[in-house]
Parts: C-alpha cells; sequence; structure tokens
C-alpha cells in the first residue's frame, strides 16, 4: 500500500468479520447518551466518524441496569424498548459503511447515586454516596444485567459490546483486595475475585453467539496502590481469551489514582509498552490506548508491535476526518486533539453536552451546520488569534473574501505563549493546522499589519470582525511602577518569551495563566517536554511486575526556581481550573514546592520584593524576599477600534477576548469565532 501509515490502515481480520483499518475509536462520553430524544444527534455524531474512515467505533457507556449507572438517570440499555430506541445509532454508522459497538459500564461504586453497589461496602474518595455490598444474588443480577444488555445490543443493530472492565468501574473493583473485602466464591484469592469479569464474558459469548464483537477493556495498569500484579493482569487475560473474547483493549489507571493518563502533558503514548507487554502473552488482538493523536504516532506504534489495534477517542472529537486525511496523505492538516479536556471530559463531567475546543462542531453536528453564504461579501477580521482563524477560515469556507490582519508576525495570538508552556507543545499543532487551513480556504493573511480604523472603514469591506483578544490587567500594586521600570515587575508575557528571571519569584494572579507562568518556572528554560522515564519517574508510575498497580515513590527532580502563587481570593488556590486537569496542575506544582497562597492582599512592591497581609483587618504583613514579581492578573479586552468603526458606520462584530475578557479561553474564543461566521 502506498502510504506513509501502511499498518494503521491494514484490515483487520476478526474470523467473521473484518474491519477495514486498525483505528478504533474509543469509548467517550458526550452526554448524548442519557436521553432518547438525543439519538438523533448521537446517530449524526457516529455516522460522521464513521464517514471519515474508523474502522471500529465503540460508543459512550451504557448502564446494563439502574445499580449501574454513572449518574442518577443516566443512559441505560435494558429493555427491548430501549433497544428499538438505540436502532437509528447503529444503522446510521453501517449507512457510512462503519462498525460501531456498544460499551457497557457497570460504575459500581463510582455510581453519583444512592443505588449503586459495589462487591463491598467500601466508598470511593470521588463519589458521595457509599455503595450496598452485593449479595451473592446480587453478583447474579449484575451478570444477567450485562448479558441481557448485549443481547439487547445486538438486537438494536450493533456489531458487537466493549465490556468495560477498567478505571475502576465495577469490574475493577471485583479484582482488587481494596474494594472487594468478600469471603464467598466472589472474594478472597484472585481466582475468586476475577471469576466476575470471566463469567460476564463467558455468558454473554454464550448468549450472543459467535459472531458478535465482543471487546473486554482490560485494566492492564490499576496506577493505585493496592492493584493488581502483573502475574494477576496476565491470568485475567488468558482468561477472557478463554471465555470467548474477540478483541482486548487496554485500560490504564482508576479514576481516582493519583497518577495523570490522558491530560496534554503527559508524553504520547505513554502507555503504549504495558499493551506491548501483554502481546507476549494472549494471541487475541490487542488494543493500545491513551494519548494517542496522530497517525504518526499510532502508525509507530503498530509498526514496531506493541499492538494491534489503536484506540483514540478524543482525536475524533477534534478532527473526525482523522482517517481519511491520513489515508489521503493529508496527515498535516488533522486537527490534532490537544489533550486539554476543557470541552469534552470537563463538560461530561458537568453533565453537559461534550464538544471539543478545536472543533466546536462535534457532538453539535445537527446544530451548527455550514451552508454556503447567500451573498458573497468582502469581510475583514482583525486578530489572528484562535477567534480570528476559526472565525475567518469559516467564513472563507462559506465563499466569503476574507482578509485576517494581525500586527504580530506569526499567526495564533495567546496560542503562541501557551505553547512554551511545559507539557502545552501540543498548542503547536493547532497553530500548524490553522495555517494548512488559512492556505487551502484562501483567506488574505496579512502579518505584521497594525490597522487603525480609518483605514479599516476605508477599506470598502461588508463586515468587520474584532478579534483583537486581550491585554494583561494592571493590578497597580503601590511601588509596582518604579520596580517595574528596573525590571523587577515582569509581564507574564515577557517571561514566556524568555526574560531572565531570578531563583525566588512571586507570582500574582492564579489563573490559568499563573498555574502556567509558575511550572514555567519550576521547570526552567528551556523545557522541553518530559521524556517518557522521566515523566514516570516525576509521578511515580513503575512496571506492575515490579509493584503492584504499577505506582511507586515518585522521583521529582528540584524545581529550578523557588515560586510563590498568590491569590487575593480566600478560596482553594486553582479551584476555578479545569475539573479534570486542575488537579494535575495543583499536584505537578505542589511536587515543585510552589507555595500557593490565597486570601492576600497586595500591600507595596519594593526593591526587597512584594509585601503582602491577609483578612479584613490586613493583618500579619509578610515580606516575600524575591527577585522578581511576575503578573498575571488576568485580562481586559482590546476594543480600540470598535467604537471609531461603528461612528464610520461600518458593521462591526466581536469575538473572542475582544468581546469578554474574564473566562476568555480558548474553548469560547474559537465556539464564538465559528458560530459569527456561520451567522454572517
Ligand atoms: P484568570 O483565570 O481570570 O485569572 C486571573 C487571576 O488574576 C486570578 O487569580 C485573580 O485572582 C487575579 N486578579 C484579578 N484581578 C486582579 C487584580 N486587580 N489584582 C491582582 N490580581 C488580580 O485569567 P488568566 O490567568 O489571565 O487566564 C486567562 C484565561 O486563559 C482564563 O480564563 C483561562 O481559562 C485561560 N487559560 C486556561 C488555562 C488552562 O490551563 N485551562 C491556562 C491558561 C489560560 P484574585 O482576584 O483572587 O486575586
Ligand atoms: Fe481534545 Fe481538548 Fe477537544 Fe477534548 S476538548 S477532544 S481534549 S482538543
Amino acid at each position: 500500500m502506498s502510504t506513509p501509515y501502511p499498518h494503521l490502515l491494514a484490515p483487520l481480520d476478526l474470523g467473521f468479520t473484518t474491519l477495514r483499518n486498525r483505528v478504533l475509536m474509543g469509548s467517550m462520553h458526550t452526554g448524548l447518551e442519557d436521553r432518547n430524544r438525543h439519538f438523533p444527534r448521537l446517530a449524526a455524531y457516529f455516522a460522521e466518524r464513521a464517514r471519515g474512515g474508523v474502522g471500529l467505533i465503540v460508543t459512550g457507556g451504557f448502564a446494563p441496569n439502574i445499580a449501574g449507572w454513572v449518574s442518577p438517570l443516566a443512559g441505560e440499555l435494558s429493555t427491548r424498548r430501549a433497544a428499538r430506541a438505540h436502532r437509528i445509532i447503529p444503522q446510521a454508522v453501517h449507512d457510512e459503511g462503519g462498525k460501531i459497538a456498544l460499551q457497557i459500564l457497570h460504575a459500581g461504586r463510582y455510581g453519583y447515586h444512592p443505588f449503586n453497589v459495589a462487591p463491598s461496602r467500601v466508598k470511593s474518595p470521588i463519589t458521595p454516596f457509599a455503595p450496598s455490598a452485593l449479595t451473592a444474588d446480587g453478583v447474579e443480577r449484575q451478570i444477567r444485567a450485562f448479558v441481557r444488555c448485549a443481547e439487547l445490543a445486538r438486537e438494536a443493530g450493533y456489531d458487537g459490546v466493549e465490556i468495560m472492565g477498567s478505571e475502576g468501574y465495577l469490574i475493577n473493583q471485583f479484582l482488587v483486595t481494596h474494594t472487594n473485602q468478600r469471603q464467598d466464591d466472589w472474594g478472597g484469592p484472585y481466582e475468586n475475585r476475577m471469576r466476575f469479569p470471566v463469567e460476564i464474558v463467558r455468558r454473554v459469548r454464550a448468549a450472543v453467539g459467535p459472531d458478535f464483537i465482543i471487546i473486554y477493556r482490560l485494566s492492564m495498569l490499576d496506577l493505585i496502590p493496592d492493584g493488581q500484579t502483573w502475574d494477576e493482569v496476565v491470568m485475567l487475560a488468558k482468561a477472557i481469551e478463554a471465555a470467548g473474547a474477540t478483541l482486548i483493549n487496554t485500560g490504564i489507571g482508576w479514576h481516582e489514582a493519583r497518577v495523570p493518563t490522558i491530560v496534554t502533558s503527559v508524553p504520547r503514548a505513554a502507555f503504549a509498552w504495558v499493551t506491548q507487554k501483554m502481546k507476549a502473552e494472549v494471541t487475541l488482538p490487542l488494543c493500545t490506548t491513551n494519548r494517542i493523536n496522530t497517525p504518526e504516532v499510532a502508525e509507530q506504534i503498530l509498526a514496531d508491535g506493541m499492538a494491534d489495534m489503536v484506540s483514540m477517542a478524543r482525536p475524533f472529537l477534534a478532527d473526525a476526518q482523522f482517517v481519511n486525511k491520513a489515508a489521503a496523505g493529508q496527515g498535516n492538516r488533522i486537527n490534532t486533539c490537544i489533550a486539554c479536556n476543557q470541552a469534552c471530559l470537563d463538560h461530561s463531567f458537568q453533565l453537559k453536552t461534550a464538544s471539543c475546543l478545536v472543533n466546536p462542531y462535534a457532538c453539535h453536528e445537527t446544530l451548527m451546520v455550514k451552508t454556503p453564504a447567500r451573498r458573497a461579501k468582502r469581510i475583514a477580521v482583525v486578530g489572528a488569534g484562535p477567534a480570528g482563524l476559526a472565525c475567518a477560515t469559516t467564513l472563507a469556507e462559506r465563499g466569503h473574501a476574507v482578509t485576517l490582519y494581525d500586527e504580530a508576525d506569526e499567526i495564533g495570538g495567546q496560542f503562541n505563549l501557551a505553547k512554551r508552556v511545559p507539557g502545552k507543545e501540543e498548542f503547536h499543532e493547532t497553530l500548524r493546522y490553522f495555517a494548512h487551513r488559512l492556505a487551502d480556504t484562501g483567506v488574505t493573511v496579512r502579518l505584521g499589519t497594525r490597522m487603525d480604523a480609518d483605514t479599516l472603514a476605508a477599506g470598502g469591506f461588508d463586515d468587520i470582525v474584532l478579534a483583537t483578544g486581550v491585554t494583561p490587567r494592571d493590578p497597580d500594586i503601590p511601588g509596582q511602577a518604579a520596580q517595574r521600570a528596573c525590571g523587577k515587575v515582569k509581564s507574564y508575557i515577557e517571561v514566556l518569551r524568555g526574560a531572565p528571571v531570578g531563583p525566588r519569584v512571586a507570582v500574582v494572579g492564579a489563573g490559568g495563566i499563573g498555574f502556567d507562568v509558575s511550572e514555567f518556572l519550576v521547570m526552567g528554560q528551556p523545557s522541553p517536554t518530559l521524556d517518557r522515564p522521566t515523566w514516570e519517574a516525576e509521578w511515580g508510575v513503575t512496571d506492575p511486575a515490579r509493584q503492584r498497580g504499577g505506582v511507586t515513590r515518585p522521583h521529582v527532580t528540584a524545581p529550578a526556581r523557588q515560586v510563590t502563587l498568590l491569590q487575593r481570593k480566600a478560596e482553594t488556590v486553582g479551584k476555578r481550573l479545569g475539573k479534570t486537569s486542575g488537579w494535575v496542575h495543583r499536584a505537578s506544582l505542589k511536587m515543585k514546592h510552589v507555595e500557593m497562597i490565597g486570601g492576600v492582599h497586595y500591600e507595596s512592591i519594593d526593591a526587597r520584593g512584594l509585601l503582602i497581609s491577609f483578612g479584613e483587618k490586613r493583618e500579619r504583613a509578610t515580606l516575600l524576599e524575591v527577585d522578581h514579581i511576575v503578573l498575571c492578573a488576568g485580562q481586559i479586552s482590546d476594543r480600540s477600534l470598535q467604537a471609531p468603526l461603528r461612528a464610520a458606520g461600518c458593521s462591526v462584530h466581536l469575538i473572542g477576548g475582544a468581546d469578554q475578557a474574564g473566562e476568555l479561553d480558548a474553548k469560547r474564543a474559537i465556539r464564538q469565532g465559528t458560530e459569527r461566521a456561520l451567522t454572517l
């Protein structure tokens, strides 16, 4: 095959059926699973990924019964009526030549509701509801529910099921002694604890017949202190193979694990070695997963024989055409998932419909529709940050003649700062994607061009979109101006661009940028992405053959600087960061001994450092003796062009940070830029 990705695009023969390539779209909860009325949207979302060439899609998790709900009224498949409602989903995928399996997910003690059950009554640290311990009859009922769910999936037209045995959900809870303290046939020695998943797979196979895909998601690395040993995982894998599974997918880490497994700072393909280790033990095809986001990385894994398939979930939110683009030799036009979690997992945890920061159409295929413009117009977009890029390219795709201006010499705006932050190098990919998209859509790009209102107004544009972004807020601390003049006070922009910073630093403002800057400062410059061994040492990840669960004591390298991160709010520092990534940022700074202090007043700055006090009465005045003070005090909108353009009678639109600086983020910027472009 003449392609850079011959292994990725090779078919996989499963005996009774053949997958068209080695790409599995991994399970991902979108929020559209939970109500039947959303199934047409879910079907459209999957159909687009099937049209985009995915070999096998796995749905988000569906509970086999109420006890298995992840949250109240979560998606469930337990009746024929429900199966009938599902039919449009596999049908839509089949119409596009794809295959789809339904994931059966029983949350066990992770269920965020009072009806949750578990092998033993051991409350999880991530839900407030202690589970009821299952009786022996109760265990049988859960197994029967899995079997019934699989039968109904077949009846609904799915090509198979994925049995969710990892991430700390019910099946996983049976496997480790911390959560399974039973004394009966389902507890005690590992042979007993693993009976639960093996019985499920055996009975599902008996019920669905030989020509139905059964994927078993095997927790190969629990990443919790009392997790499974490697010998135990291998014993289970062999039993699952014997019980009739078709494929084994890799599961990494319980949700309560204190090791990040998917955020952007995790090195790409950081866990493929675990699947590779399993390759020596079973003959079933194995699928690997976690932080695989480009066809190059996926191809290398397969070429190296580390796995037979590659699972990617978020990359298909970012770009439904991932496989087709790779197959057409257009891999550099893929909109790459940057592993930020901001619009996908964070939305899921907030019970909002998932989408994607870099692709706001994801899960909104039927709501955001790009139609050709009724009249081609001349439109100026000022500002080539995320909002301006999304807007300009979408406008051009709709047929408008678009000119994009930016005073900088490169596109990207704030993304050019973000990409300098350790662990955020994926932002380079977004800029690469937009550079191609600008060229492909024929946007006229004028960089290094500061536009004034008179020139714009005289330009004869039908519409002018201001995506001029933000400027840093000045916290105006007494003494700040004098110390800024002599270089002791710096802005975050100067620091991220490489201005020299001494060994002791105070960071004013603990928003997303304060955290990023602190990370940048403790890592030292230049700060390349951590290689896998260094990253594993920092987070205490090891071979489960050496240490149960694959976790050991972290070996953290010393921080490059002593950093104090400050905010005025009395709440926990970093509380407002993303739900699924904030804890990683906090943990990572703690590991580097960053002192995080909330509830401060900034009294003054002088040559010695920053004087702070605490509380209403401004007590406990404390001098932070530091070499530099870095200002990360948020942003204000740059709308300087708006009033003169309106006065000149121009049709002006504000997007991104220029519209709203508070809670400015790239997710809102790209979505707003796209939405505005769809309406002009
Ligand atoms: P931000 O998140 O709004 O944080 C601003 C910080 O400055 C807050 O800690 C605030 O805390 C402080 N502050 C506000 N007014 C101040 C004043 N007058 N004097 C002193 N301190 C003041 O803004 P940002 O950090 O600039 O981030 C901008 C946007 O980029 C954020 O909305 C964020 O979503 C996005 N971003 C996200 C990430 C991420 O990891 N997800 C990373 C970077 C940026 P107090 O008012 O309590 O002092
Ligand atoms: Fe990837 Fe971020 Fe999009 Fe989620 S929101 S799919 S992590 S780019």
